[in-house]
């Protein structure tokens, strides 16, 4: 894949030239090149005054699941740079010329945390535990008219914030729809604006809004450590290699801790998951309306009426025939807290996926988790966390260490409810 880089007025192109071995792998993937072009406004900042390796970097992550054997760089980077991606980049080489007269980069003495903010509850809880000059960074998916999403939520949110004295950046970027279907390239995709921006902004670490339940595997069948693992080794390394710490202040803390510090928050009204609806106006219909619906009912001690969710909701009763169902915990939890839990049309769904497992302890936080923040942010971040979330006792890190959901799904009884549910939809 050769990529070439452009800039018209504020815009700034990425031209992407796949070659014969990336459309052998891309063919044999399920995430096809929807486009060759992708655009971004860094409000007027020229892409000569962009240290090279964020440009390398930013490429590396938009181009990463198009690659078959090799990325060749739009810009000359630091031979820093250059060795310590092609450490971790086992599937493909990076091609570019080395110039030994680039510096890497260093944060200056007062740098602050960015965080790649999406609006949602996730990231809304992260920006609470944050420091409070932390700089919130929006990706703004420019709206297609085929499309469902919607920005005015994130939008809106973004402008409560920047009046209550953040340095919110929106950036225009339409990198999403580089892939079919649309979606982030890579996973930290969404921190491109944050990467290219970290020089002028001064910053030091990327923070994201994930949660326990992706970071730690809770969400799926089996516990991973992430700390040792994989996915923290591969981006947390190419983050180094800009000179860039990788950040997850809410990497132990569930989807439930999210939404009860969303609750206590100040911060928690200017968060909205849902990106179809308008602010304050979520579209009732979708996946996240329901999962963040029915938790909410469940910490309000309210009732939840399911039928509203899965009598004409076509994307919810599939990720609810899944099996495992997507934060499968999450809907424990909250199942097992409703107020009319015992409510026939919830029946289906409880013989489902409650194990009969105590899952309270998804309202605490999980410490450990401390090591995937900064050490200069640790004290700010464990004393705000401290303020929202009481912590998980030994007994408690030990039942969410040996989380494996294997034997129960493997259990008659438990196949024989999914079949019941599916049946009902
Ligand atoms: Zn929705």
């Amino acid at each position: 894949m050769k990529v070439s880089i452009s800039q018209v007025g504020e815009v700034i192109s990425f031209d992407l030239s796949p070659e014969k071995s990336d459309i052998d792998h891309i063919q044999t993937s399920n995430i096809k090149l929807a486009e060759n072009i992708t655009r971004i406004n860094l409000q007027g900042i020229d892409v000569e005054d962009i240290h090279p390796d964020f440009i390398g970097l930013v490429t590396i992550l938009m181009c990463h699941p198009f690659v078959g054997k090799e990325l060749i760089l739009p810009v000359k980077v630091s031979k820093f740079f250059y060795d310590e991606v092609n450490k971790v980049l086992s599937k493909y080489k990076i091609i570019s010329e080395i110039d030994e007269r680039i510096s890497p980069y260093k944060p200056p003495i007062r740098s602050r945390p960015g965080l790649a903010f999406s609006g949602g509850a996730d990231s809304s809880a992260a920006l609470s535990v944050m420091p409070g000059n932390t700089v919130p960074i929006f990706m703004n998916r420019p709206m297609k008219r085929w499309s469902i999403y919607d920005s005015d939520a994130p939008l809106s949110n973004c402008k409560l914030l920047g009046e209550i004295g953040y340095d919110v950046q929106i950036i225009d970027c339409d990198v999403e729809y580089l892939r079919k279907p649309v979606g982030f390239p890579s996973d930290l995709a969404h921190a491109i604006p944050s990467i290219l921006l970290a020089e002028v902004l001064g910053l030091d670490s990327i923070a994201f809004g994930t949660v326990l339940e992706s970071a730690y595997g809770i969400g799926h069948e089996k516990y991973k450590n992430y700390p040792e693992g994989a996915h923290r080794r591969f981006f947390g390394s190419l983050l180094n290699a800009v000179g860039l710490e990788l950040c997850l202040p809410v990497g132990g803390i569930s989807e439930v801790g999210t939404l009860i510090i969303n609750h206590k928050s100040p911060l928690g009204e200017f968060s909205q998951s849902c990106i179809r609806g308008k602010k304050g106006n979520p579209c009732s219909k979708c996946w996240k309306c329901f999962r963040k619906g029915m938790l909410s009912s469940a910490l309000l001690g309210t009732e939840f009426d399911i039928k509203n969710y899965t009598v004409k909701n076509k994307e919810v009763k599939e990720k609810l025939s899944a099996y495992p169902i997507s934060h499968e915990n999450v809907l424990v939890f909250s199942i097992q807290n409703l107020k009319n839990r015992e409510d026939k049309n919830l029946q289906l769904l409880r013989d489902r996926i409650d194990s009969g497992l105590d899952l309270d302890f998804l309202k605490r936080w999980y410490s450990p988790s401390l090591e995937l923040v900064p050490e200069k942010y640790r004290i700010t971040v464990e004393k705000k966390i401290d303020e929202f979330l009481d912590v998980m006792t030994s007994k408690e890190e030990r039942i969410l260490e040996n989380w494996d959901m294997e034997d129960f799904l493997l259990k008659k009884t438990t196949k024989d409810a999914h079949g019941r549910l599916k049946a009902s939809f």
